[in-house]
């Protein structure tokens, strides 16, 4: 019988490992994780999970008894050390071999670390998994002071979480504005004024030179030399691809492991998916890295066929969210190498407005706050690459539909 050997379980390992078996894989199946815990769901870990509105079961992908049902071997707190890749073996952190036919490497990413002296005191926090949001809240404290290194997702996302637990919350971003990475300056302003009319301070271009304290943290030294008086930090500075595992297998590595459009590797017994993965992407003709749920589990189906040989290139429209207070952010599409950008709605005033990013006289992107419908007309109109009307389209009273 054959074996398929699935690294990390997450969304993207989880997630191929069912849908291996749906699509016809009838060998063993065996999901090998580090963390303690079944695959679950991370992005309410800057969200519901932190704001302790949802339990670790609430949050789980899916119950056990459907990996038991489908015959999925489920080893969690096992971390794979090495690959042999001519013995076609992987080798555990405790020495023991497992034989695979197939292996997919579904090893995500880790949280980018910073430099700064003072990272080692007590109350100073990364956020990427369960273990990280437990240590967290147990410094949460109404009245206390939080400092948010790093204005993207993860910063002002829990930025608001933190607000609505009754801290008082402060984001220190390097960049000129938050957000800048991924959003234009329009979104990035209506970001920054709803955090600040919730209580939120927010220093852009300003850097973080140390962190102070005497076992504990106690203030944040800012470059130019703010200090913060902190009770707790959270660093979000973004995440790097955990490529270790492939690297030493002499798999080949460029900003992740690179894969196929049908994800397999430079070796064709062993696939990549998910946030450690670099592939190309049709709809924009070229390589990348993405960060998100839905590459995750579309690159796990698309794996799920190749290993069953009946692959079909991977050819999914990149898409995202984010929660903060009152506003559900939809993102479609990715906006870089953008020509225009116009506006549906006045992100100056109230809690909902889209912005589309245009290429050339077509919808390359969409950012939709509470917009649902904006945002999908807009993955259909970058799908369909079609010219587009900008006099309707920035006009809140054509409806969408007839723009599509
Ligand atoms: P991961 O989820 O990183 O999982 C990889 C797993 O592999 C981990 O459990 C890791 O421990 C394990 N592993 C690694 N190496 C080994 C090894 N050698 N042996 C055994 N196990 C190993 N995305 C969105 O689309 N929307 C959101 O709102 C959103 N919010 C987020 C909020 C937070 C706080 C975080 C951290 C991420 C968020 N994301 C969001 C991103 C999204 O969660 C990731 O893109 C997604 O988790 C990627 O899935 P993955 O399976 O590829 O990798």
């Amino acid at each position: 019988m054959k074996t398929c050997i699935i690294v990390g379980a997450s969304h993207a390992g989880g997630h191929l490992a069912v849908t291996l078996r749906q699509s016809g894989w009838d060998g063993g199946i065996v999901l090998v994780g580090e963390e303690p815990h079944l695959p679950y769901h991370r992005p309410p870990l800057s969200k519901d999970f932190l704001a302790g509105k949802k339990s670790l079961d609430e949050i789980l992908i899916r119950p056990r008894e459907v990996y038991d049902k489908a015959n999925i071997r489920v080893l969690t707190g096992r971390r794979v050390a090495a690959i042999d890749r001519s013995a076609k073996q992987i080798v555990l952190a405790d020495g023991e071999r497992l034989d695979y036919d197939a292996l997919a490497l579904a090893v995500g990413s880790s949280v980018r670390r910073m430099s700064a002296p003072g990272t080692e005191l007590k109350g100073v926090h990364y956020l990427r998994n369960v273990a990280d949001v437990e240590a967290i809240r147990a410094d949460v404290r109404p009245g206390g002071n939080a400092v948010i290194v790093g204005g993207g997702y993860i910063g002002l996302e829990t930025a608001a979480v933190l607000r609505g637990s009754g801290m008082n919350v402060t984001v220190v971003e390097m960049l000129e504005r938050v957000m800048q990475r991924v959003t234009a300056p329009q979104v990035s302003a209506f970001y920054s004024r709803v955090h600040t009319e919730e209580g939120v301070k927010i220093f852009c271009g300003t850097g973080v030179n140390a962190f102070e304290g005497s076992g504990r943290i106690e203030s944040v030294v800012c470059a130019g030399g703010k200090m913060l008086p902190a009770d707790l930090v959270i660093v979000g500075i973004g995440i790097v691809p955990n490529v270790e595992l492939a690297q030493a297998a002499g798999l080949e590595i460029d900003n992740g492991i690179v894969v196929d459009e049908f994800t397999r590797t430079s070796d064709p017994d062993i696939h990549a998916i998910g946030d450690c993965t670099n592939h190309y992407t049709r709809i924009y003709d070229r390589r990348m890295r993405l960060e998100s749920v839905q590459n995750a589990t579309d690159q796990a189906r698309a794996a799920a066929l190749a290993i069953c040989g009946k692959g079909q290139p991977y050819d999914a429209l990149p898409w995202f969210w984010s929660d903060q207070y009152d506003l559900k952010l939809q993102i479609a599409g990715l906006s870089q190498g953008h020509d225009e950008v116009v506006l549906r709605g006045d992100p100056g005033a109230g809690r909902s407005f889209a912005a589309f990013y245009l290429k050339e006289g077509r919808v390359i992107a969409v950012d939709a706050v509470n917009k649902p419908q904006e945002f999908m007309a807009g993955r259909k109109l970058i799908t369909e690459k079609k010219a587009v009307d900008k006099t309707k389209l920035t006009d809140p009273a054509v409806p969408m539909r007839e723009l599509t």
